[in-house]
């Protein structure tokens, strides 16, 4: 077959068709439209086939990038599908919300001077593609195991664990107190971002393959109609995942945070995507709307009040544009759909009588750059600005639930900060038969890294329901109570 690879040389970089900002302020759809087989082949075959593919090193999943991309400019789809499932157990959702732009494009080689690969794209296309010519099989186990799993948590992680251990055969149940899968895929990250019923197509696939699934179930310390006891479910199983996530909010305890029309962005978030769309409170229609935040979350929550018809929308961030955590492209598509950034300043106060009316806010300075390389800041003196508002979305972050104490279970060793130690040899917490990922033990991450360790740990739970417990698993002459928890 002659070289159809390389030919970054002559052709450019198209990422797929973008919807206009004029147009996509009206709805809530996905704004890039997938590739189709033919763009997807060209795309795929600018790759350079480098020595040392730095998209796979940067790739939490190490996803084969320049195999697939290869298979994929060779027209051979079905073959690029299952490499990129090999790695991946979710890569039409990774395709669509990774930050590319900071892993496997940001070190693509061919970056520097003719712009990298759109790997992101490629990828969405190789498994969607394949759902449509019905090459994604159920899981068929080889045989079927009596020891079960319970999952706690239906986000990534705990869908990437669930996929892993039922392919072993291991009988999966997932616990979530939502009504369905998918975690903050469903109630965080807006539908213009990530289409639900990719997420949906997934939840139907797992339960088609034998996963289990408990919603509306929250794991907690009583018992009642809609909920177990995590002490109920360590016995009901053979092996636990902790797949919590985060959730509890960071806040600012600034003059006026109680103020009507001060909301939480997780909670501004779900409205708009829930029956609430339309509750007063929640709604940015007709509202002049500043969010205070420069992560994901935070466009996420410009970019909905945009489509609600806010009639002005503004961020306020206290770094610079070079010193957002959020992904650079979603920072383009937010200022595209007419989002103001005001950089480098913070709140001081809400203003208002009941409600909020306005924020006193000051400008910061940019100090020298900390141990994890971002710069320090400083409030500037007699700078105050006032800025109108009459909704205000916090968007600072969020921290582990303190779980221990909703479990009532004091043997589950955790961080100042709420999340779960684990034991970095086989990814158990302090209580035995007790594993768990995701942003409970991270912190809050990526959708990726969530997934990577849900398979990880996957593999470790598997490892020692097969060894049926404890020793083995230890370095040599070791035991649990020499184990350091991190
Ligand atoms: C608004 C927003 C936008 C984001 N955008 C991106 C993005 O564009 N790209 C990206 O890579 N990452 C993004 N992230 C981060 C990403 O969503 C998370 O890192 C990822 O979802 C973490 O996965 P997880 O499985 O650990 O937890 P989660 O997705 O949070 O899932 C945890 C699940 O556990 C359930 N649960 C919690 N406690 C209990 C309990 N006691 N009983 C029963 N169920 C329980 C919850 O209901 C939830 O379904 C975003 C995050 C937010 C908040």
């Amino acid at each position: 077959m002659p070289n159809l690879m390389l030919k970054f040389v002559n052709l450019d970089q198209q990422q797929p068709h973008k919807r206009s900002a004029e147009e996509r302020k009206q709805d809530f759809k996905e704004i890039y439209q997938c590739f189709s087989a033919e763009q997807a082949e060209v795309q795929a075959s600018r790759c350079s086939q480098c020595g040392v593919p730095f998209c796979t090193t940067k790739c939490p999943l190490s996803n084969y990038i320049p195999d697939w991309l290869k298979l994929t400019a060779e027209n051979r789809l079905q073959e690029a599908y299952e490499l990129s499932i090999a790695t991946s157990s979710f890569p039409e959702i990774c395709g669509r919300i990774c930050p590319q732009d900071r892993l496997c494009e940001g070190s693509c080689v061919i970056e520097e001077d003719f712009k990298s690969v759109t790997i992101g794209a490629v990828e969405a296309f190789i498994t969607d593609h394949a759902f449509e010519q019905n090459w994604v099989q159920l899981i068929k186990p080889l045989r079927e195991l009596s020891k079960s799993v319970g999952i706690i948590g239906a986000g990534p992680c705990g869908l990437a664990a669930a996929v892993v251990l039922r392919k072993k055969g291991y009988q999966v149940h997932v616990y979530d107190r939502y009504d369905r899968a998918g975690g903050l895929l469903i109630y965080g990250i807006p539908t213009f971002k990530l289409n639900k019923n990719i997420i949906v197509r997934r939840q139907e696939w797992l339960e088609k393959s034998g996963v289990i699934f408990h919603f509306n179930t929250d794991i907690s310390a009583q018992t009642d109609h809609h909920s177990f006891s995590f002490d109920d479910l360590r016995k009901k199983h053979d092996a636990i995942l902790i797949s919590t996530g985060v959730y509890k909010k960071k806040e600012v305890s600034l003059f006026g945070s109680n103020l009507n029309g001060v909301v939480q962005a997780l909670d501004y978030l779900i409205a708009s995507q829930t029956e609430n769309a339309n509750s007063k409170q929640f709604n940015a229609k007709g509202k002049k709307v500043v969010v205070i935040g420069g992560g994901d979350t935070a466009m996420d929550c410009l970019r909905t009040a945009i489509r609600q018809g806010a009639i002005s929308v503004q961020c306020l961030y206290r770094r610079d544009k070079a010193n957002m955590p959020g992904s650079m492209r979603e920072v383009k598509n937010a200022e595209e759909e007419g989002v103001e950034f005001i950089w480098q300043a913070v709140p001081d106060a809400f203003i208002g009588e009941e409600k909020v009316e306005s924020i006193r806010a000051v400008r910061t300075e940019l100090g020298l750059a900390e141990t994890g390389g971002r710069q320090t800041i400083k409030i500037l003196s007699n700078s105050h600005f006032t800025l109108q508002a009459d909704l205000v979305i916090k968007a600072l972050g969020f921290d582990p639930e303190p779980l221990p104490n909703m479990w009532n279970n004091d043997e589950l060793q955790i961080h100042e900060s709420g999340r779960i130690k684990l034991n970095s040899y086989n990814y158990m917490t302090s209580i035995p038969g007790v594993f768990a990922g995701g942003d409970i033990v991270r912190g809050a991450s990526l959708v990726v890294w969530a997934i990577k360790d849900g398979q990880d740990v996957a593999e470790k739970i598997a490892h020692w329901l097969e060894n049926n417990l404890k020793k083995s698993l230890y370095p040599q002459g070791k035991s649990l109570n020499d184990i350091s928890f991190e």
